[in-house]
């Protein structure tokens, strides 16, 4: 029987995404051949990449003078290759958890980087609010969700320099003015396929302003000019996503996802907020997150919390541990992740609760 997926990454894949994986992977696009084996340069698998890249443009609403691309490095290599194609001075960062550190970390390596706001004394708890985004920079750059701590920013700020964003755990949950970003990038593994693809998404205009040598491989220009196929791109993540994207598409696209999502994280979040063996670990109401969340059980149950988990193991709910740094529960509610599975963790913690 399949499980009910709480995992934070790689996580949850809807059936449909992962049938036609296992199809193509014995027979792909009737060539008589695997996915596994065929040149990424036939005319088979560059009709996927071709999709690929649209469904992303028209799903997200992708205005002209943007690429989409699918590289590989995941969401991590991006942390080095934004910086080092886009800044020349000075930029400026939002440090609200781990990945976001080490954001910051790489682009120091390029250039000047202020933190104009920061979650870390308090562990990360709340989204920063009420910062001044200085005029002079190169551009701002956002973590959306931070997938360990369980905060996101569910709107794209008004800012008067270019954005990035890492929008990993989060893409495809809401609508997005890509029009507000200069670079938008997501690890496919949380709400879109398999671990090995990274999606891009990159404003044209905005590259060719640094006066650095940049490495081919890390430059944005030398895919959007070979199309994603410089190099041998990450051929089954690509595949996978594409049928994500289909999925997401005859679902009714990403308002209709939202629409999910946020019932889903009503249904938990009420549970937690009724519970007087649970609590939310993420302060402030305004940032919870719609895809991570996070809890813990109160001190006077906290050792209960290894038996929560297999309570929960038991039921066939899998991957609620929280991170090291966090501790407790995290259950992540990605697109893929059917309401039924929220419902199941729910009666579980209300059972458990009750036993105890
Ligand atoms: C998972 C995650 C990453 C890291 O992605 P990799 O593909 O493993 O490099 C970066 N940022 C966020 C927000 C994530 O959730």
């Amino acid at each position: 029987m399949k499980k009910h997926n709480f995992s934070a990454g790689p996580s949850i894949l809807s059936e449909y995404t992962i049938k036609n994986t296992a199809d193509a992977i014995l027979n792909f696009a009737n060539t008589g051949l695997s996915l596994l084996e065929v040149s990424h340069r036939g005319k088979e698998f560059v009709a996927v990449m071709d999709e690929a890249q649209q469904l992303v443009k028209e799903l997200l609403d992708v205005p002209e003078g943007y690429h989409v691309l699918y590289l590989g490095g995941g969401a991590s290599l991006q942390f080095c290759m934004a910086p080092y194609n886009l800044l020349r001075s000075k930029a400026g960062y939002l440090d609200t958890g781990t990945w976001a550190a080490n954001a910051i970390k790489e682009a120091r390596l390029f250039g000047e980087v202020e933190v104009l706001a920061s979650s870390k004394e308090a562990n990360y708890t709340y989204y920063p609010k009420g910062y001044e985004v200085p005029e002079d920079l190169d551009y701002f750059h956002i973590t959306t969700n931070n997938t360990i701590y369980g905060t996101e920013l569910r709107t794209d700020p008004d800012v008067k320099v270019p954005l990035i964003a890492d929008m990993s755990s989060d893409i495809f949950s809401r609508p997005v003015d890509v029009s507000k970003y200069d670079l938008i990038y997501a690890g496919a593994q949380k709400n879109l396929g398999p671990a090995g693809a990274t999606l891009v998404i990159v404003k044209e205009d905005a590259l060719g302003k640094v006066d650095r040598q940049i490495p081919t491989m890390l430059d944005y220009r030398t895919h959007i000019k070979k199309g994603s196929m410089f190099n041998t791109p990450p051929v089954l993540p690509v595949f996978s996503s594409l049928q994500t994207l289909r999925y997401y598409k005859e679902l009714g696209g990403v308002k209709e996802m939202e629409k999910r999502d946020l019932a889903k994280a009503a249904l938990l979040y009420d549970a937690i907020d009724s519970s007087k063996m649970f609590v939310g670990t993420v302060t402030d109401p305004d940032s919870r997150s719609i895809m991570n969340v996070t809890f813990v059980m109160t001190p006077e149950y906290k050792e209960l919390e290894k038996d929560f988990v297999d309570f929960c193991a038991a039921r066939g709910i899998v991957g609620i541990k929280g991170h090291r740094s966090v501790g407790g529960f995290r259950a992540s509610l990605y697109n893929a992740l059917p309401i039924e599975s929220v419902q199941a963790l729910v009666d579980a913690m209300k059972e458990f609760e009750k036993a105890h």
